[in-house]
């Protein structure tokens, strides 16, 4: 990906020296002792790793979610101009301002941005505490997206997805998610919650998941329209980022059994459709996962 030189955005809050949280006496923040381990490890394996929100279901698994609050947004705490990674990261960022704002604008609407927090271990969020084993998220009640930059080495050697265009990738999707938000999807998400069983909540939110790949597609495709950020390859990094982290990869790399209905971001092959439909189309239409009869 050919990314440095270009633009890098304001709104990245370095939170790694341990300003705004962290891990204060070795518990879990919320929901308390009722949180085991064995819910860690079952909402890892159901899908944690790229939630929108996995403190919410969290929360919903041990009976009850921390209390929604709107941060204060003071001056982003900026990281060090000489951190590479963090000025990918800014980079990614605002190449996804620049093509968001634009879509919005040619759709009358007015895009807010993000902010994207780097934190190390753990971190007070809106949504509750965030900790590095969820991997990335968005938390909706402050829109911002959350990351511990050592997912990237997850990514990398754990879960076999290397390179710089997936580590991105990863990042336009959280933005999808927050892209979900303003365009007021995740509310609707949020009101099923209880309406819904369990089995088709998670079938909606595997169209959630979906809908945010392709939006990381859509970001992917007017990136490069404007500015040639592909290189060779690096379309295939990302495909191979998202079949990596399906659902079906997850729990099979877990060891257990594959289970369709417990699935919460869709398979690989679905992931890597998605994007591909994004990419291809450069259209939020074409990301109507909602509608489609096949995923
Ligand atoms: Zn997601």
């Amino acid at each position: 990906m050919k990314w440095e030189g270009n633009r890098e955005s304001d709104n990245v809050e370095d939170r790694r020296d341990g300003g705004g949280g962290g891990y204060g006496g070795g518990g879990f923040g919320f929901g308390g002792r009722s949180i085991g381990i064995g819910t860690i490890v079952i909402a890892l394996v159901g899908g944690w790793i790229f939630g929108i929100n996995p403190l919410t279901i969290l929360g919903l698994l041990s009976g009850g979610g921390p209390p929604a609050q709107v941060q204060q947004q003071g001056p982003a705490h900026k990281p060090p101009a000489d951190d590479r990674m963090a000025k990918f990261v800014s980079t990614v960022l605002a190449d996804t301002e620049d093509v968001w704002t634009d879509v919005f604008t040619k759709g009358g609407a007015t895009y807010q941005k993000p902010r994207l927090v780097l934190f190390r271990g753990a971190t007070q969020t809106a949504c509750g505490q965030g900790q590095a084993a969820m991997g990335p998220f968005y938390c909706p009640g402050d829109q911002k997206v959350y990351i511990d930059l050592g997912f990237y080495e997850t990514l990398k050697n754990r879960l076999g997805a290397p390179g710089d265009f997936a580590q991105a990738y990863v990042i336009a999707h959280e933005v999808g998610h927050h892209v979900q938000n303003l365009l007021g999807i995740s509310g609707k998400m949020d009101q099923m919650r209880s309406r819904v069983s369990k089995t088709e909540y998670n079938a909606l939110s595997v169209r959630l998941e979906l809908q945010a790949d392709c939006f990381a597609g859509v970001w992917a495709h007017h990136a490069q329209n404007a500015r040639q950020i592909l290189e060779q390859g690096d379309v295939e990094e990302a495909m191979n980022a998202a079949a990596k982290i399906g659902d079906d990869a997850l729990q099979r790399a877990g060891g257990g059994a594959v289970v369709p209905e417990s699935f919460t971001h869709g398979t690989s092959a679905q992931r890597q459709r998605w994007f591909d439909t994004g990419f291809k189309t450069g259209t939020v239409k074409a990301c109507d996962t909602f509608s489609a009869r096949v995923l």
